[in-house]
Order: C-alpha cells, then structure tokens, then sequence
C-alpha cells in the first residue's frame, strides 16, 4: 500500500486507521464535529491584519512583516506547510531582510484553527528557519496544541484529496 501523501512520516497503524475512516466515509464528519468554526478571512488585506494581531500578541519583537498573501500555487506538502523565504533589500548601504509570508490558498476555506496553526507556523520561521527543536518550541508557545492540530491539518488534506479523487471517478 502507498504511504499517505500528508501522513508519510506516521506509523503504519496511524495511516490504517485513518485509512479506515476513509473507507467508512466517516473523516470528514469527524473532523467537522471537532472543527466547526469558520474563520472570517476572505482576502490578503484580511489575512494581513489576522497575522499581524498574531504576531502583536506573541512575537512583538520580530523584524515587521512583509508583504502577506494567500498564494493559489503553493502546495502545501512541498512547501512544508506553507512557505517562507528571506528577501533582502539594500537601503542606503544597509542590508534589510523583510519577511514575506505566504499562505496557501486552501487555507481561505479550512477551519478557522488550521488558519491559526499555518500562521504561527509561518511567524515561527521568522525566528527559525528550520523544523528543528526551537522551531517546534515557538509554535507550542504561541499555540499550545500546535502539534495535535498539524496532525490534524494533515488529516483535513487528506481528506480533500479523498474526496477530489472521489469526485473524479463518479
Ligand atoms: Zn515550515
């Protein structure tokens, strides 16, 4: 059997089970039982003023954000959930590093802690470039259920993909 796109790196009894509700039809009605709240974030302005109330509250003292958008191309697997890159201005001799903070489109429409999740995964980055220790530390900091809530974003993306696939071959 394939491994799951978004689960590769969990057990194989993680992955049967979650095959399993699949099978049953059952992911999405658990998954919308446990995240039932729409966010309000319908556009980059929106998005903008969300990310930068997060990043008042948690990481005030980090170098001010740069431009924020939701971005259809980005893929979230491979983008590691979500994406970050430095761009580096010269002004007047001095090297500026502004932060650009990208959020893929599926976001706009996922329940409104995916969004928090992605974001304070996003903001992490800003201190952190990798997925290491400290990273994972300043996720857990600014939301305390970071890691049970990546897993289940996986799950929501897996389950949008069983049901892209499902639709396809109806
Ligand atoms: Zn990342």
């Amino acid at each position: 059997m394939q491994p799951l796109k978004y689960l590769g790196g969990y057990p194989p009894e993680v992955q049967a089970r979650v095959r399993e509700l699949i099978a049953q039809d059952r992911l999405g009605t658990v998954l919308s039982a446990k995240y039932a709240d729409a966010h309000a974030v319908r556009n980059d302005g929106q998005l903008y003023t969300y990310v930068q109330a997060l990043k008042d509250r948690h990481m005030r003292k980090a170098a001010p954000l740069g431009k924020v958008v939701f971005d259809g191309k980005l893929q979230v697997m491979k983008h590691a959930l979500g994406t970050h890159t430095t761009i580096s201005r010269v002004h007047g001799g001095r090297l500026k590093a502004s932060r650009e903070i990208r959020i893929a489109s599926v976001f706009r429409d996922a329940p409104a802690d995916f969004l928090r999740m992605i974001v304070v995964h996003e903001l992490a980055h800003m201190k952190e470039a990798d997925h290491n220790k400290a990273f994972y530390q300043l996720c857990t900091h600014m939301e305390p259920d970071y890691h049970q809530l990546e897993f289940d974003l996986r799950l929501y993306l897996t389950h949008l993909d069983a049901m892209r696939e499902q639709s396809r071959s109806d």
